[in-house]
């Protein structure tokens, strides 16, 4: 793969430069790969009508070509093309979620390229809400496929610094609009089979999903949710249990890795970042979902830059299994910290 010149774009999110939205549109239509901010993290765009622009952003993800692709579209009626048909529960959902951080997977025209699709026959598509990536999509007039903008494994990219830590050289241009609101991918629903089926865990809740579909979703087991399984580049050890018994741990766990002079970085919450030594990053507050889901990936990317080894506070199930799991699958080790008899 030859070495890009990546361009970088810096934007106001809530007030973008049409300018700018116009070339990365234009650029995405013929071919390139433009990395854009969501609302969820950064993707990256490629024309999903053409075959060696998608084949170039498996590429340079190093993304393994059995993982389908996100179709992101301006509106919800730039579907109708791509899918069979949609189904009333998905009508309801649409209303109630787009734009927005819910993809919905349909079964399709075979009208797409069968890159896009892995070949499975379905679809997953979404209308995100970002006026940086509604602008870039509209402006390129062709569905979009837009998986996040890393290298395949590493965390989700919530800043254009994080995109382009991994992809400078590999991209044509990235839009900077500054971090990203949500900070965690979509919940991906399957809506092709009897009941609706939750593939992945991500922003939307299954519980605020039942609330509009009248049903709870099936749930994936964890085990099938490979999305964000990744890989830092120290250990991170995952210690969970009751929150004083944590600290406990963690406190005699940083003890014995200064002793063997590493530096130990420490993942918690903001009302705790005083209880700890060593390099501290607080994100979110403690039973603020969203406060710790729009920091979580910056702050491993954080992290790893400046220790050995990270501890890092579990989270409870009340934070959302999303953000649960996601930390599991960083994890090179989880914990149970037990209150001293
Ligand atoms: P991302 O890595 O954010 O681009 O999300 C890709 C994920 O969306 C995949 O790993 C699947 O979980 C889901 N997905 C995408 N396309 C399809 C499809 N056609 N059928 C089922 N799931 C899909
Ligand atoms: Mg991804």
């Amino acid at each position: 793969m030859s070495i890009l010149d990546t361009i970088v774009w810096r934007v106001d999110a809530s007030n973008p430069d049409p300018a700018v939205l116009a070339e990365a549109g234009q650029m995405i239509r013929r071919g390139r790969l433009v990395a854009f901010p969501t609302e969820t993290v950064y993707g990256l765009g490629a024309n999903a009508l053409d075959v060696e622009a998608v084949e170039a952003l498996f590429a340079a993800k190093g993304r393994p070509r059995d993982n389908p692709l996100i179709l992101h579209l301006a509106a919800a009626e730039d579907l109708f093309p791509y899918v069979r048909e949609v189904p009333p529960l998905a009508t309801k959902l649409m209303g109630a979620f787009w734009p927005g951080p819910l993809t919905l997977v349909f079964f399709g025209t075979g009208r797409l390229p069968a890159v896009v699709t892995g070949g499975l026959g379905t679809i997953a598509a979404r209308v995100p809400a970002h006026p940086v990536a509604l602008g870039i999509i509209r402006a390129a007039g062709v569905p979009v496929v837009a998986p996040s903008a890393n290298l395949s494994g590493r965390p989700s990219p919530t800043t254009a610094a994080h995109v382009l830590a991994d992809l400078r050289g590999r991209i044509d241009a990235v839009v900077d609009g500054g971090p990203t609101p949500l900070g965690i991918e979509s919940t991906v629903l399957d809506l092709t089979g009897k009941v609706p089926r939750v593939l992945r865990r991500g922003a939307v809740s299954s519980s605020e999903i039942a609330d509009v579909a009248g049903v709870m979703p099936e749930e994936a087991p964890e085990a099938a949710e490979k999305d964000f399984r990744c890989r830092l580049r120290v250990p991170l050890i995952l210690v969970e249990g009751e929150a004083q018994a944590v600290v406990e741990k963690i406190r005699s766990l940083y003890t014995a890795f200064a002793a063997e002079g590493k530096r130990v970085g420490i993942l918690t919450r903001e009302e705790r970042a005083g209880d700890y030594p060593g390099q501290v990053v607080p994100c979110g507050r403690e039973g603020d979902t969203r406060s710790v889901g729009a920091c979580l990936y910056a702050a491993l990317r954080q992290l790893e830059t400046v220790a050995d080894v990270i501890l890092a506070e579990g989270l409870p199930a009340e934070a959302g299994a999303a953000l649960q799991r996601r930390l599991r699958q960083a994890a090179s080790e989880v914990v149970r910290a037990e209150r001293e008899p």
